[in-house]
């Protein structure tokens, strides 16, 4: 898939401007957005770390009439690097704090050790899914790249639902929505109507779900209600992490509402077909690319949103999970009848 062209800096409302920040990403570009504020400005999301990018974020701040020592705080909706890359060049080179949600600092390393540790907990976590001997090459082919991915930037500011961004004068508040990941934030600007989303909703592509090693989340459940969270908002402008600025928030979430039924449909009836793991569950249900043509980490992505399909599905009592090494899922016993249904 060829990548997004990457757009110029605009203006997208009453002051504030997006800025399109390149990564190595189908998705072409992740979005910083810059927000006027009392005493300068604000900025949401810190795009990829790579000196393009810093440049284009330079340029973009320009074009918004600011420069670095105008930027009193970066506020990021989530710690993955497309996000979260440029924190630290920003707050280096200027008076800026960065804040995040408390519940994404676990997934930033303390060391190298947490890095390497994360390597080995997604070994551990493909056993569970009972993934075959050529998957483990993918992943240690794909190590290096998975340890840099992993931030050591230590945001000085928590930010919890409901509380208002500081130094926004009270224009920006923070709306916990966990999902994508534990502690994911979107943004509400009540007075210009807009909703800063992140990757909690993007407006053509879904937001990857994956239950992750280590988490004893069901983030399909998180997802599902911080989508309905977000329809409390009404009538907005979406500034998304990624694609384009859009309106109707209301016809996106119900799409994605459906897509999620759909797919744990979808799962149930595979469960049901005798797909016994997360693995071979992966494999039987559909994506927008064959299986086989998904590497490295989008295989993972996608084994990571079967997982969380399946788990919703197993505490909803749908399906069976008997946890193991690899877990195996069954069909329910029949609701009706106190029978294990037919499994082919
Ligand atoms: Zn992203």
């Amino acid at each position: 898939m060829d990548s997004a062209a990457v757009p110029e800096p605009a203006e997208v409302a009453g002051g504030v401007w997006s800025v399109a920040l390149p990564f190595p990403n189908p998705l072409g570009f992740a979005f910083s957005y810059v927000v006027p504020a009392p005493d300068g400005v604000l900025v949401v999301d810190a795009g990829w770390d790579s000196d393009e990018c810093w440049d284009a974020f330079r340029a973009g701040l320009a074009a918004a009439g600011a420069g670095l020592d105008d930027v009193v705080g970066v506020v990021v909706t989530h710690v993955h690097p497309d996000h979260y890359g440029l924190a630290e060049r920003i707050r280096a080179s200027s008076p800026a704090w960065i804040a995040v949600h408390p519940a994404e600092r676990p997934r930033i390393a303390e060391g190298e050790h947490d890095r390497v540790r994360a390597i080995e907990d997604m070994a551990e976590w493909l056993h569970q899914a009972g993934a075959p001997a050529s998957e483990f090459a993918e992943l240690d082919a794909d190590a290096a790249d998975m340890r840099s991915r992993i931030s050591m930037v230590v945001p000085e500011r928590d930010l919890v639902d409901g509380q208002t961004v500081p130094g926004t004068g009270g224009a920006l508040v923070a709306v916990h929505t966990p999902g994508h990941t534990p502690g994911h934030l979107c943004f509400h600007d009540r007075q210009r109507r807009l909703l800063f989303t992140g990757d909690h909703i993007l407006p053509r592509v879904t937001p990857n779900i994956s239950k992750r090693p280590q988490s004893d989340v069901d983030p399909l459940r998180d997802f599902l209600g911080s989508v309905r969270k977000v329809r409390g908002f009404g009538d907005v402008q979406v500034l998304p992490g990624h694609e384009w600025v859009f309106g109707d928030l209301g016809a996106r979430l119900d799409v994605l509402l459906v897509h999620h039924e759909e797919r744990l449909t979808e799962i149930e009836a595979a469960v049901g077909a005798g797909a016994g793991t997360v693995w071979a569950v992966t494999r039987a249900v559909s994506w927008s690319r064959p299986f086989d043509k998904l590497r490295g980490r989008a295989r993972r992505s996608a084994i990571g949103e079967t997982f969380a399909h399946l788990y919703r599905l197993a505490v909803a009592g749908r399906i069976q999970w008997v946890p193991g090494r690899p877990d195996r899922w069954l069909p329910a016993p029949s609701r009706t009848t106190g029978e294990q249904p037919d499994v082919a």
